[in-house]
């Protein structure tokens, strides 16, 4: 069983553009940017033998506004600037009640199923209080990047950036195992 981290997309893995208050996700490859801060936390955390899975609310799938092939091609790119092991995908809509759409921790539950995770010393980072809940609902730490999204509910840590994220997640990670060897 390995320790995974998981990356909220929008925000964390790519830049989101900002209009009234909302984060808009790229819905072309046009729009699409790496988020550049994301490349070197990514890089270290992989090479500490970290499982690194991407996350992604895409109700666009089903309401019809964001291609397949589009979100494929962003997709593509992604993986190409960051060494993610896997990316995975909830496509419904709010109606449409599924268990993997977040703040339901589904996404997280077939990650670990297919990878052999350990949730319980896994993290999720993101910057809104939807994954951070998701997070609670699987038993992962959660570590917010500050932001107008971070709402008001559970959340285990709060990060001002990015460059933060290594030194948080070993803290951390080396801590729960020592706690874990006293047994
Ligand atoms: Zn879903």
């Amino acid at each position: 069983m390995k320790p995974a981290i998981f990356l909220e997309r929008d925000g964390i893995l790519n830049l989101a553009r900002v209009e009234r208050n909302h984060q808009l996700t790229p819905l072309t490859l046009d729009q699409f940017q790496v988020n550049d801060d994301a490349i070197e936390p990514l890089r270290e955390l992989k090479k500490q033998g970290f499982l690194l899975v991407g996350t992604t609310n895409q109700p666009g799938l089903s309401r019809g506004y964001q291609s397949r092939r589009e979100l494929d091609l962003m997709h593509s790119v992604l993986r190409r600037a960051l060494p993610l092991d896997d990316l995975f995908i909830c496509p419904h809509d709010e109606t449409d009640h599924c268990p993997c759409r977040k703040p339901q921790a589904g996404l997280y539950f077939e990650a670990s199923f297919k990878w052999h995770i350990d949730l319980e010393r896994s993290f999720v980072v993101s910057d809104k209080w939807q994954d951070a809940q998701a997070a609670h609902l699987a038993g992962c730490t959660s570590l917010l990047l500050k932001s107008p999204w971070n709402g008001s509910g559970h959340h285990d840590f709060v990060m001002h950036h990015l460059s933060e994220l290594v030194q948080k997640v070993t803290q951390l990670h080396s801590s729960s195992c020592l706690l874990l060897n006293q047994f």
